[in-house]
């Protein structure tokens, strides 16, 4: 029996593992893949407080081997299902199954898709939602990126030292990303390294066996452009993964939604990091959600009867 089980190893959940344990608490960690979460496919972070600049595949090891080297426990397993409502929270995993007094829910949120004819069938093949896991396989050919957020700059960042040419893909004027990335990808769009095709949409990705050309959609004139290129990295946010924890209530978007004390609707069971109805997903929130869903975890364990 543990005394939390926190399902999610990325920033979120490694903070409140350290945390609950600092507390004197028995923790679980349950991660199906590898600790860290969305941060491990940024190659730079820059805004970390007191970190100048580390890549996120870095900064996760950090976090998981000060947790680990603690005492923590990982399970490297996925969740398959859960009863929460009960005193006893039951998680089921691909492996096992485990009961804890309470549950911390930080399962982040994954890459969501354009819809775009022929998008699926490339998967793999050109198709790519991780441009600083995928990038290299790309050297010195025409690409596509597609978003206007933090990640779809900083990946094409990212590439503008590997691609021959990027195309970076908007469906608006104005990107959503921060301004600083804004002017480093204009500066490179000067320079020809970047071509941006905004106000358009990706309507078709085509390709024999591999990705060859994209169909791209202006969306003032509704022409119809081809382009192309050897591969396309859909950077257009994440959707939350929430559906094994039935009963969580959740927004019109899916996020499960918490109070300031990461509560959830359900007793002992509480939610942080993106996966959660916040107005900042940044590896600081995620971590403040960890550190403060902790202190919420002891008090609920201290008046469990
Ligand atoms: P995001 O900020 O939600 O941006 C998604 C982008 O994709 C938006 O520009 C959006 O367009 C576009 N989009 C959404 N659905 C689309 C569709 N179906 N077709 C075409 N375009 C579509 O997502 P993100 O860039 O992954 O960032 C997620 C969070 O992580 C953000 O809070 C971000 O600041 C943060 N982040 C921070 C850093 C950093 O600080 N170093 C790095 C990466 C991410 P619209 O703008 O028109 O809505």
């Amino acid at each position: 029996m543990y005394d939390v089980i926190i399902i999610g190893g990325g920033p979120s959940g490694l903070t409140c593992a350290l945390y609950c344990y600092r507390a004197g608490k028995k923790v679980l960690v349950l991660e199906k893949g590898m600790v860290g979460g969305q941060m491990t496919l940024t190659t730079k972070i820059e805004n970390f407080p007191g970190i100048e600049k580390i890549d996120g595949v870095s900064l996760a090891m950090q976090m998981y081997e000060q947790v680990s080297a603690l005492g923590v426990e990982f399970k490297f397993e996925e969740v398959v299902s859960c009863n929460l409502q009960d005193k006893i929270k039951v998680i089921k995993t691909n492996n096992s199954s485990y009961e804890a007094k309470s549950v911390y829910i930080c399962t982040g949120a994954s890459s969501r898709q354009l819809n775009a004819v022929g998008e699926k069938q490339f998967i793999g093949r050109g198709v790519s939602y991780c441009a600083t896991c995928d990038g290299a396989l790309f050297k010195n050919q025409d690409v596509a990126i597609v978003g206007g957020g933090n990640t779809s700059l900083e990946d094409c960042l990212y590439l503008s030292n590997l691609a021959n040419k990027i195309y970076l893909i908007h469906r608006r004027d104005e990107f959503r990303g921060d301004d600083i990335l804004v002017q480093r990808i204009k500066q490179l769009a000067m320079s020809g390294k970047i071509e941006l095709v905004l106000s358009s949409e990706v309507v078709e990705v085509k390709g024999d066996n591999k990705v060859s050309e994209i169909v791209v959609k202006d969306k003032k004139t509704n022409n119809l452009k081809a382009i192309k290129v050897s591969a396309i990295f859909v950077a257009v946010g994440r959707k939350p993964d929430t559906e094994i924890f039935e009963g969580v209530e959740i927004n019109e978007n899916g996020y499960i939604k918490t109070n300031e004390k990461m509560q959830t609707n359900i007793q002992g069971v509480f939610a942080g990091g993106d996966v959660r109805n916040t107005q900042l997903r940044q590896i600081v929130t995620a971590c403040s959600d960890g550190a403060v869903a902790s202190a919420s975890i002891n008090e609920y364990l201290a008046n469990l009867q």
